[in-house]
C-alpha cells in the first residue's frame, strides 16, 4: 500500500488558498481516497512538510488541442483563416505516432505548470486516455466532427467505442459550425443526447462566422445551435462576438474563454466575462492549443484574460478574483466534479506553489500573486486526485520525449 492509498497530511502549509476570497496560513490539509477530508489542525497518517509551499486548488484548462505541440510556432503571425488553413495542411499528413507524442508532451507541460486537469479537442482521444492513466492527469476528450477531414459515420462509430475510467471522460467534441454540414450537426447533438456525453464546440469566435450564420442561416451562431437544438450542458468555447442577447441562451451551457488565443490570431472582439458571470453563466478557461497561445500555462492565461477585459472596458471592473475563479470552481464545475476549492469534501486536485517565489508574501496579496506575478515556474508539486506528482519527474520525463519530438520533425523535414 503506498502512501497515498490511505489518509495522509499536507503539515503546517504555509498558506492556503481554501477560494478566491479565503486563505488559511499554517493549516494542515488531510487528503483521504483521492478527496480532502479536512482543513485545519487535524493531522492523519503519514505527513509531508508543508511549511515552505503555498496550496492552491488545481487549475482545469477547459480547451486545449494538445497533439499540437508539433506545430508551435509553425505558422505564427496569422489570422485565424490562415492559420487554421496551413494547420490544416499539416494535420492531414500528421504522423500518428508524432500526433501521440506530443499529447504526452503537451500532458507533461501542462502537470508541470499546474494543470491538474485539462479538455481536448482532437483526433486521438485514446492517446489523451492513455496519458490520463501513465501520467495521473484528469481529461475530457473525443473524436472531432470536421468534415473536411473525417466522414462523420466514422467519427460516430470511434466515438460509440471510447470508454471513460475514473480519470477519463469521453464528451462530443464539434470543431464549428462553419466546418461541419447541418446534417453533422444533427448526427453529432443526437449523439450527444444517446450517450450522455457533453459536446464541445468552438462557436461566436470570429466576424466571419457571424456573417456565416447569418447569410445562411438568418441567425447569430449561438442562436443558430440552440434553435438547431443544442444539447443541454453544452460546451461554447472562445464567444469573442457573442450578441449581449445571446449570453441568455447560456443559462444551462458552459462558456470558455480563451484570451492568448483570440488576441494571437487577431479574431478581435472579447468575450464579455463580466456580463456572462453576472447573469450566471458557468465560464471557464482554456490555452486553446500550442500552435495558436503557443503556452499551455494556466498562470498565464489567468493573467491575460484579466488583461483583454481591461483592454475592453477601460475599466477595472474584471478582477483577479474573476480569473481565478474560472480556472478554478468553473473549471470544475464544468467537469461535472466538486473541486475547485481547498476544503473538505471537495476532490484533493491542488497546485502546491514555492511561497519563496510569491513576494512579498502577504495573504491578502495571494490571488493578486497567483493571477499578475507567477507563472507554472514556481509549480513544486501536484495532487490529482489524492495522488501526489512530483515535478522533478516530470520535468525528466519530458525532456526525454522533447527530443524525440525534435527528431521526428527533423526527419519530416517540417520548418
Ligand atoms: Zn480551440
Amino acid at each position: 500500500m503506498g502512501l497515498q492509498d490511505k489518509a495522509y497530511t499536507l503539515r503546517n502549509c504555509k498558506a492556503v488558498l481554501v477560494d478566491s476570497e479565503t486563505v488559511k496560513l499554517n493549516v494542515n490539509v488531510v487528503i483521504e481516497r483521492g478527496v480532502i477530508r479536512a482543513v485545519g489542525k487535524e493531522s492523519e497518517g503519514d505527513e509531508i512538510d508543508c511549511s515552505g509551499l503555498v496550496v492552491l486548488p488545481g487549475l482545469v484548462n477547459a480547451h486545449t488541442h494538445s497533439a499540437m505541440i508539433a506545430l508551435r510556432g509553425y505558422s505564427d503571425d496569422k489570422e485565424l483563416r490562415q492559420w487554421l488553413s496551413d494547420v490544416w495542411a499539416f494535420e492531414r499528413t500528421f504522423p500518428r505516432q508524432l500526433m501521440k507524442l506530443s499529447t504526452e508532451v503537451a500532458v507533461l507541460e501542462m502537470l508541470e505548470r499546474g494543470t491538474t486537469a485539462f479538455v481536448d479537442m482532437y483526433f486521438n482521444p485514446e492517446d489523451v486516455r492513455e496519458m490520463t492513466e501513465k501520467y495521473g492527469i484528469r481529461a475530457q476528450a473525443g473524436f472531432t466532427f470536421l468534415d473536411s477531414m473525417f466522414d462523420p459515420s466514422e467519427v460516430e462509430r470511434l466515438q460509440r467505442g471510447l470508454r471513460g475510467t475514473e480519470l477519463f471522460t469521453p464528451i462530443i467534441n464539434v470543431h464549428s459550425v462553419y466546418s461541419v454540414s447541418r446534417e453533422t450537426l444533427k448526427l453529432a447533438f443526437e449523439l450527444s443526447r444517446e450517450l450522455n456525453q457533453r459536446l464541445q464546440i468552438h462557436a461566436s469566435e470570429t466576424r466571419g462566422e457571424v456573417f456565416y450564420t447569418k447569410k445562411n442561416f438568418g441567425l447569430f451562431p449561438v442562436e443558430f445551435l440552440i434553435k438547431e437544438g443544442l444539447p443541454e450542458g453544452s460546451q461554447l468555447v472562445h464567444l469573442g462576438w457573442i450578441a449581449s442577447w445571446e449570453l441568455d441562451l447560456l443559462k444551462n451551457h458552459h462558456a470558455t474563454y480563451c484570451p492568448t488565443s483570440s488576441m494571437k490570431l487577431a479574431t478581435a472582439g472579447a468575450f464579455p466575462l463580466y456580463e456572462a458571470i453576472r447573469r450566471g453563466v458557468n465560464v471557464s478557461l482554456g490555452t486553446d492549443g500550442p500552435a495558436s497561445n503557443n503556452s499551455l500555462d494556466m498562470f498565464r492565461e489567468m493573467k491575460n484574460a484579466v488583461l483583454q477585459q481591461r483592454h475592453n472596458y477601460w475599466d477595472a471592473r474584471v478582477t483577479a478574483k474573476d480569473a481565478f475563479r474560472s480556472a478554478t470552481t468553473g473549471g470544475y464545475r464544468l467537469l461535472g466534479l466538486k473541486g475547485g476549492k481547498v476544503a473538505q469534501g471537495y476532490v484533493a486536485d491542488l497546485v502546491l506553489l514555492d511561497a519563496d517565489e510569491l513576494y512579498p508574501f502577504s495573504p491578502e496579496r495571494l490571488v493578486s500573486h497567483v493571477v499578475y506575478y507567477t507563472t507554472g515556474e514556481a509549480v513544486k508539486k501536484l495532487i490529482v486526485s489524492g495522488k501526489i506528482i512530483e515535478k522533478e519527474t516530470i520535468r525528466r520525463e519530458k525532456s526525454r520525449l522533447v527530443n524525440e519530438i525534435n527528431e521526428s520533425l527533423s526527419s519530416l523535414s517540417y520548418k
